[in-house]
């Protein structure tokens, strides 16, 4: 039992991990487009690649300009005042990840006119590239490329080279790759589901039929109990017997003295009550309440198991 309900927790799991997989697979690629003049080859220079991540609250457009550089020690252009080596629209702001929230870093460059901003990634993250979220900076197209290109178009612009960029939005991944992403976890999901409420289901059946047989149980052996107890002898007490006299004892189940007149039973133990005293008790505890004997036992009415 345990270890099937452990099993149903695990495919819960599971398709939320995949639904997961599927939002991921939903974010839109930014391909680039460089244009520069290298100055040490003395050649005009294009480079493209689809290496840009559009952030999460970024319009999807297209942009292009000039790039640009915050003009300060550090390139991560958190301080509001940040200015840029570019001024003259239309540019693109490229930004260093990090030390602030990438709706600070967006809203400096929409403030000083940037058609778009590009942020790279930390040093050591290589070429990979993460979802930005930046809410509150959604008026310019904002996104992410990996550090080792973003280092690569900084150096170019330090050396002096004019750097201009054209960003567009790229293919998204395969069209037949999401449709199969949701036809999957739709699937998967609907069978988990199934299973759960097939488990369940099974389960409460189950309980439901062993506690049906535990009632019938019991009632067959009330009645099997009752015509046994049917068959212990009976007693009228009268004036002058032993029980009803001075030294006359009292039914233990009702504490009252035996009168003349009333019924008795006796058990297979030789031990007397009331009939209407003694008959609802064995019924309930099996024994004689004087001796403990295990009276319906004697009778030969066992229980089974
Ligand atoms: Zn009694
Ligand atoms: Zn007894």
């Amino acid at each position: 039992m345990k270890q099937v309900e452990k099993f149903i927790f695990f495919c819960h799991l599971m398709v939320v991990s995949i639904l997961f997989k599927t939002t991921e697979a939903f974010s839109v690629r930014a391909s680039l487009s460089l244009f520069y003049f290298d100055t040490t080859s003395n050649k005009s220079v294009s480079d493209h690649c689809v290496c840009g991540l559009y952030g999460l609250n970024s319009p999807l457009l297209s942009a292009q300009g000039l790039v640009g550089i915050p003009v300060s020690d550090n390139l991560e252009a958190c301080d509001a005042n940040t200015r840029f080596t570019v001024t003259k629209p239309p540019w693109i702001a490229l930004i260093e990840r990090g030390n602030c929230s990438f709706t600070e870093k967006i809203q400096v460059a929409t403030r000083r006119g940037a058609a778009a901003a590009v942020i790279y990634n930390k040093l050591g993250k290589g070429n990979s590239t993460v979802l930005m979220s930046h809410p509150g900076a959604e008026s310019i197209v904002a996104i992410m490329i990996g550090n080792m290109k973003g280092m690569e178009i900084l150096h170019r612009i330090e050396s002096g080279m004019k750097v201009t960029m054209v960003i567009e939005v790229g293919k998204k991944h395969g069209p037949w790759m999401n449709q199969y992403s949701i036809f999957f976890t739709s699937v998967s999901f609907f069978i988990v589901t199934a299973a759960t409420m097939g488990y369940f289901i099974f389960y409460s059946a189950r309980r439901l039929r062993i506690a049906r047989a535990q009632s019938r149980n019991q009632r067959q052996l009330k009645a099997k109990a009752k015509k046994a107890i049917e068959q212990l002898q009976l007693r009228t007490l009268k004036q002058g017997d032993k029980e009803t006299g001075p030294d006359g004892d009292s039914c233990v189940v009702c504490i009252e003295l035996y009168k003349p007149n009333e019924v008795v039973r006796i058990l297979t133990c030789n031990h007397l009550f009331h009939k209407n005293c003694i008959d609802p008790w064995l019924l309930e505890h099996r024994t004689c309440p004087m001796c403990k004997c295990d009276i319906l036992k004697v009778l030969g009415v066992e229980v089974s198991q």
